[in-house]
């Protein structure tokens, strides 16, 4: 690149990720681009424990790949569970991360050598580490998992609540399309849960930042959402201030992720390509919802029918505890009935594990993808040009659907209901209308086209020197010169 190799002039960079794999994942691809295209040292800060198995493995993953960056980690201090209105492990670990950081971090940014260049934060350490970096007078930024779209109602989000969630659409100055209220999580209507309080306490505090990143490109979201949030550092008509924001994406998906793991057992994890191998082009539905997201198992069981009615190939993952560490292994034909388990096996693969989601989607056996919009999935299938069968299930998934079908990677049918959302949560989808709904989007040529587009676009932003070097160049002058 266009710096110099000179080791003073090596920016020294913390990375402060936060709890589950979509929010670790991100922050170790843009660690590695960092580290392999731009030349930077790094210090990654996590907390110990972890919540899943699959987190600490690829932390494990990540430093063996690269031997220079340093690792520190802090003790998560007990957290009195009566404390926090929430029972998602997720959640608690983002609250007990705050909490426990709030002593520590001065110290410890203070002790690392040599001394920081700039801070990159997940959005939910904005409180405990954005004031200190500010007392040490340390660049800081967050790295926004989610959507540009989802960064939007974020940053407006005290506006919205203080208007009572009047209307069935929230216009957002700069969003091209408002944000439908139904596509909100309950819990944002609740000014008193954690996730309304964490929302309303950091998003006046995103103006102390010396900048968001975001993992996404022209192509992907719409480019006038992206510059309304980027241009001259504030939303426009008069929103709340916003600090610049940074296209850093797309992050492709990286092979430290995909070295085997000696604790896991090789021969599994080839079966799945194995079976790919021998799909024909573009036959294969994948079907996974994320990394923490088990679907009741009445849902799971219409999924299975779905599946065999759509009369498609298929890669079902399952999952029936939203933490890997709780999953029973061996038990998949209790969780998906050993009747219909017998069938699914006759026409396609169905898995209750961990498995390379970036290898699945770059197979050219895949052709579509039935997704529950977690943000990063959406980034690796529109790398790989794959389109989208959206079925969100909580949190910023409809939001993201919301993307996906504006961007036109993919189709969404908004009454499908999800997790702990308004809709009643009992009420399951049925095989019938979900198989339809393959087969329409699995025939569709036009989503097809316009996935190949955006893959292409996702690729151009890509290449040495492209947008995203360039952006990543402004970067790095900004860390050398510590504005
Ligand atoms: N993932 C994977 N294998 C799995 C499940 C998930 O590789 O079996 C990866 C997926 O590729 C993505 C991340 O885990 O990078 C999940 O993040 P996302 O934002 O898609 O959804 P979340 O899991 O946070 O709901
Ligand atoms: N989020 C946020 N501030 C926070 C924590 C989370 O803006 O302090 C956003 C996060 O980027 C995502 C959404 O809230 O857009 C949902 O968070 P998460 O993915 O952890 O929850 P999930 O969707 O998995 O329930």
């Amino acid at each position: 690149m266009s710096f110099s190799s000179d080791s003073s002039q090596v920016p020294h960079v913390a990375l402060f990720p936060s709890a589950g794999m979509g929010h670790l994942t991100p922050l170790l691809r843009f660690a590695a681009l960092l580290l392999r295209r731009h030349h930077c040292r790094l210090t990654l800060i996590t907390a110990n424990p972890t919540v899943s198995l699959a987190e600490s493995r690829l932390i494990s993953r990540f430093l063996s790949s690269f031997p220079a960056v340093s690792h520190v980690q802090f003790d998560l201090l007990p957290l009195d569970s009566s404390t926090v209105a929430t029972d998602d492990p997720f959640w608690l670990q983002f609250e007990a991360t705050r909490r426990s950081l709030a002593d520590l971090v001065a110290p410890l940014l203070s002790s690392l050598s040599p001394p920081l260049s700039a801070l990159v934060l997940d959005i939910s350490l904005i409180t405990p580490v954005g004031s200190i970096a500010d007392s040490l007078s340390l660049p800081c930024y967050v790295l926004y998992i989610s959507t540009a779209r989802m960064l939007s109602l974020f940053t407006y989000f005290p506006k919205i609540l203080a208007s009572g969630f009047s209307d069935a659409s929230l216009k957002i100055p700069g969003l091209v399309s408002p944000i439908a209220r139904s596509s909100l999580p309950s819990m944002m209507f609740n000014p008193t849960s954690l996730f309304a309080n964490i929302f309303l306490t950091d998003a006046p505090k995103l103006r102390r930042l010396h900048g968001v990143l975001i993992n996404t490109f022209d192509g992907f979201e719409a480019d006038s959402e992206l510059e309304a949030l980027v241009t001259e550092g504030k939303v426009a008509d008069g929103g709340p201030y916003f600090p610049p924001l940074f296209s850093v994406g797309p992050f492709p998906p990286c092979k430290f992720e995909f070295e085997p793991d000696p604790e896991s057992n090789p021969s599994a994890a080839s079966a799945v390509s194995k079976w790919l191998d021998e799909q024909p082009e573009g036959s294969v539905v994948y079907v996974s919802f994320g990394s923490r997201t088990a679907l009741p198992r009445e849902q799971m069981r219409e999924v299975g029918k779905g599946l065999i009615l759509s009369g498609h190939k298929f890669l079902w993952v399952v999952k029936d505890k939203k933490v890997d560490k709780e999953e029973e292994e061996g038990n998949i034909d209790e969780v998906v009935g050993k009747e219909l388990m017998e069938k699914l096996k006759e026409k396609g693969l169905v898995v209750k594990k961990w498995v390379d989601q970036g290898e699945i989607l770059g197979h050219k056996a895949v052709g579509g993808f039935v997704s529950h919009c977690g943000p990063n999935s959406l980034v690796e299938s529109a790398w790989h040009g794959v389109k989208i069968l959206a079925w969100p299930q909580h949190g910023d998934q409809r939001v993201a659907a919301e993307v996906v079908r504006e961007c036109g990677l993919g189709m969404w049918v908004e009454s499908w209901g999800w997790l702990g959302g308004d809709h009643d949560p009992t009420a399951a989808v049925k095989g019938e209308e979900i198989g339809e709904r393959i087969r329409e989007m699995m025939g569709s040529e036009k989503l097809s086209l316009k996935a190949a587009s955006i893959r292409e676009k996702a690729r151009k932003a890509d290449e040495v020197g492209g947008s995203r070097d360039k952006v990543f160049e402004r970067l790095v002058h900004e860390w050398k010169n510590k504005k």
